[in-house]
Parts: structure tokens; C-alpha cells; sequence
């Protein structure tokens, strides 16, 4: 084993190798690469290897072709399906949108009748329940956007002190 100029001529034969093509004429280095091969096995192996490898890349394009259909398909069945949970999605939110506005129309009703009830009771003018009611109802808009603007307020002052 001399490991500098074998290595260095086992490279050059495998760089020769792997970027031969069969349509270029042999210059020099491909006599030089015939002697090579001639006398070493393991480039003879490798050039055997990259014959084969090339070989193989040949049946490819039919492959690549039934795999590209394959993997279009894939695609195509993906998107319809995401399309199809997108519109159920869709479904789902719309289904929840009138439960919810059914439910608040509901309550507000119950709540309407409740405060009529208690109004009655109370002996109070239909109008003073009727604020009150009308109160009840807002309230909770109200904190919700009381608390929103507090959250803005305080985000901006976050954005604030990272700017200043
Ligand atoms: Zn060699």
C-alpha cells in the first residue's frame, strides 16, 4: 500500500468514471483509465457499480411517470378532502352561529318574562323593570367590551415600551 498516489490515482479513475459518458470519444485520459482498470479491481468494481447505476436511471422515467400520476392522485384526493372538512367546517360553525343566536333569543325571552314576573310581584311600572331588563342584557356586552378595551390598551402600551 502506497496511500498518497494509489489514493490519488483511484480517485482520478473514479472521477473519470463517474463523469464518463459514453458518447464522448476516449482521449488520453480514458486510455489512461483503460490501464487502470486493467490492473486495479476495486475501480474495476466501481465502474461495474456506475454501469449498473446508469443502467437502472434508464428504466426510471417510466417509474417517475406512474409515481407522478400516483402522487398528482394524492394530491388531488387531499385537496377534495380538505375542501370537503373546510365545508363542514364551515357547516359546523354556521349550525353553531343559530345555536348560539337561538339560545341568547331563547334566554333573552325567558329573562323578558322573568323580569315581567318580578315586576309584577314587586308591583313596579312595566318601564323601571323594563330598564332593568334592558340593563341585564347590555351588562354583559358591556364588561366583555370594557375588559377588550382594557386588553387593547394594554397591548398598545406593551408595543409601546418595546418601541420606546
Ligand atoms: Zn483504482
Amino acid at each position: 500500500m502506497n496511500p498518497p498516489t494509489n489514493k490519488d490515482a483511484h480517485e482520478r479513475a473514479r472521477t473519470l468514471i463517474a463523469l464518463a459518458r459514453p458518447e464522448a470519444p476516449s482521449g488520453s485520459d480514458q486510455t489512461w483509465l483503460a490501464a487502470h482498470l486493467e490492473t486495479c479491481a476495486s475501480c474495476r468494481a466501481f465502474a461495474e457499480n456506475v454501469r449498473e447505476t446508469v443502467h437502472g436511471l434508464r428504466a426510471i422515467p417510466i417509474a417517475a411517470e406512474r409515481s407522478l400520476v400516483s402522487t398528482t392522485q394524492t394530491r388531488v384526493r387531499r385537496r377534495a378532502l380538505e375542501l370537503q372538512r373546510h365545508r363542514e367546517r364551515l357547516w359546523l360553525v354556521s349550525v353553531s352561529c343559530i345555536a348560539v343566536t337561538l339560545s341568547a333569543l331563547l334566554s333573552a325571552v325567558a329573562l323578558w318574562r322573568g323580569f315581567e314576573w318580578l315586576g309584577g310581584q314587586a308591583r313596579l311600572a312595566s318601564s323601571v323593570w323594563q330598564v332593568g331588563f334592558l340593563v341585564f342584557c347590555v351588562m354583559p356586552a358591556l364588561v366583555a367590551g370594557i375588559l377588550l378595551l382594557a386588553r387593547d390598551t394594554h397591548l398598545a402600551d406593551h408595543t409601546g415600551s418595546y418601541e420606546g
